[in-house]
């Protein structure tokens, strides 16, 4: 079994669930007693936060190639970065650390291209939704048609991520706002929806949507335990 590297804390509500994904997703491939094994480094989002709301973001580089290279050095075979929004720097990291990235876009649009879907609708913090590191990737290496939510709805969506669901606060309220967002996207063609920010499964469920959500922290998780099973 390979040696799965986790970078987390971004924010470690998601982190648990990935710690707990990975773990149950290498029980079900062995059985018995066994888990995953995993180097997690997990780091202060408040550091994260400040510098992204700063538009810092050579400074999150180097914080971040930091924290990488603690995982490297810890023995992992592979690099996990527990963040869509973080995926900004993912070409910066691995220019500076010799194993590789398992890139949460590629996880998630391989399970989206199996269905036979073209055009998703995609959710995350606005970094995620209005930079183009993502959806370019998404649209150009996955040929994906990607649709965002209109800037008042996008406002809402970063909003809830960042004043709640990174402090672990799941509000019915909130799950109404992103229901109705979630109908928009589907009355303007989505045929997916891509939780693209960890922390959204811990508020929108499959019963949410009238199509069906693409999950990043699973789909990424998922794709981990794959490859860290790839020999056994
Ligand atoms: N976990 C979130 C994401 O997947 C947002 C927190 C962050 O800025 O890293 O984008």
């Amino acid at each position: 079994m390979k040696t799965i590297g986790l970078l987390g804390g971004m924010s470690w509500e998601s982190s648990l669930e990935y710690y707990r994904l990975l773990n149950e997703g290498v029980k079900a491939r062995l059985g018995g007693l066994h888990s995953a094994w995993i180097v997690m480094v997990s780091v202060d989002f408040a550091e994260v936060e400040a510098m992204q709301s700063a538009g810092r973001w050579d400074d999150a580089a180097r914080f971040m190639i930091e924290a990488a290279l603690r995982v490297e050095l810890g023995g992992a075979d592979f690099l996990v970065i527990a963040t869509n929004t973080m995926h900004r720097l993912a070409d910066a990291v691995q220019a500076e650390i010799s194993i590789p990235l398992l890139h949460i876009a590629d996880a998630t649009a391989g399970p989206i291209r199996a269905q036979g879907l073209r055009t998703v609708g995609l959710l995350g913090t606005r970094y995620t939704m209005e930079g183009d590191f993502y959806r370019g990737r998404l649209e150009e290496r996955h040929r994906l048609r990607v649709l965002t939510p209109d800037a008042a709805a996008r406002e809402t969506v970063h909003r809830i991520i960042y004043d709640e669901l990174v402090l672990g606060d799941i509000r019915p309220a909130s799950r109404e706002a992103y229901r109705a967002i979630i109908a928009d996207l589907v009355r303007a063609g989505a045929e997916g929806i891509i939780l693209g920010c960890t922390e959204i499964g811990l508020l929108v469920r499959p019963e949410d949507s009238p199509v069906p959500l693409f999950d990043t922290t699973a789909l990424h998780a998922a794709a981990a335990v794959d490859w860290a099973l790839e020999d056994v």
